[in-house]
């Protein structure tokens, strides 16, 4: 399996036996490496789990020559419309009922979500559903590139696998923390009105965008779980419930919700490369504009 593929071998092996010895995973999250290389990476392991020789992906048999040319029909591939920044919820909803239905000529259906941090909030609850209670023919394929832009409840349902070698800074437990507590420092002041600090705080971010995205995607649950809050459930996904209890208190759900889509339309320009700098001004300005609106 993935011999064209620019992978790491620690990896490679771990999906080859998984599958060998059927006991992959009902939801597989791949990431790391580039774009191209993890939907050739999913498409390759979609193939094997399809493929009901005893050397998988044989690239022989009918289930793998329909997979080799993208015509598989247990193969469900979701990719982001290139239109649209986001996957949507409804495109999830689709999915939740084709997830409903029996394989056609394979033992499993397998559904591949390209590029899974283009799923909003909202979306990544939706596919939270199906996760929690898969049917046992079910196999979910998540890319994307670093685990931490999906939500924990997601991550700690499936089974992560990095594909590149090089072990991204970025993707330690200290950096997920520090991002955590950053996101929340920049909630707290939001709360308190302590526009300088805010500033200040951003400031920290000027040369960082890599970090400042994972900041941004950290902002999301906190803000969630005020909503959750105000709403009077306590379904809470972030660690940061006080936060989220003065956010809920401070903020009606409107202002809430406004405040999800920015900071997520915030991390979309800066994946869609758009001049960082800008997206720094608008982070602060808009923030402040949505609490005083
Ligand atoms: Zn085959």
């Amino acid at each position: 399996m993935f011999e064209n593929l620019k992978i790491s071998e620690k990896c490679s092996n771990e999906l080859e036996n998984a599958v060998k010895q059927g006991r992959l995973s009902h939801a597989v999250i791949l990431e790391g490496a580039d774009e191209e290389t993890r939907l050739a990476a999913s498409k390759e392991l979609a193939k094997a789990i399809v493929c009901r020789s005893s050397q998988k992906p044989c690239n022989n048999c009918p289930d793998c020559i329909k997979a080799n040319a993208d015509c598989h029909p247990d193969i469900h591939l979701l990719i982001k419309d290139e239109k649209s920044t986001v996957i949507k919820v409804d495109e999830i909803r689709t999915l939740k009922e084709q997830a409903k239905l029996f394989p056609n000529d394979a033992d499993s259906c397998v559904f591949i979500i390209s590029e899974a941090q283009f799923m909003g909030i909202q979306a990544q609850n939706a596919l939270l559903k199906i996760f929690e209670e898969p049917s046992s023919f079910i196999k979910f394929i998540l890319t994307c590139p670093s685990k931490s832009a999906l939500l924990e409840t997601i991550i700690s349902r499936g089974s992560v696998y990095r594909l590149s070698n090089e072990e991204s800074a970025l993707n330690s437990d200290e950096e997920i923390q520090f991002s955590n507590d950053s996101a929340n420092k920049f909630l707290v002041c939001l709360c308190e009105s302590n526009e300088f600090e805010f500033l200040k705080l951003t400031s920290q971010f000027q040369k960082d965008k890599d970090r400042f995205q994972l900041v941004l995607t950290a902002i999301v649950p906190i803000l969630r779980d005020a909503l959750v809050l105000s709403n009077l459930s306590d379904e809470l996904i972030s660690n940061y419930k006080d936060t989220a209890k003065m956010l809920s208190l401070k903020f009606t759900s409107d202002k809430l919700i406004n405040l999800i889509e920015f900071t997520q339309s915030l991390s979309q320009q800066i994946l869609a490369s758009a001049n960082y700098n800008l997206v720094l001004t608008r982070f602060c300005s808009a923030f402040y504009q949505i609490k005083n609106s």
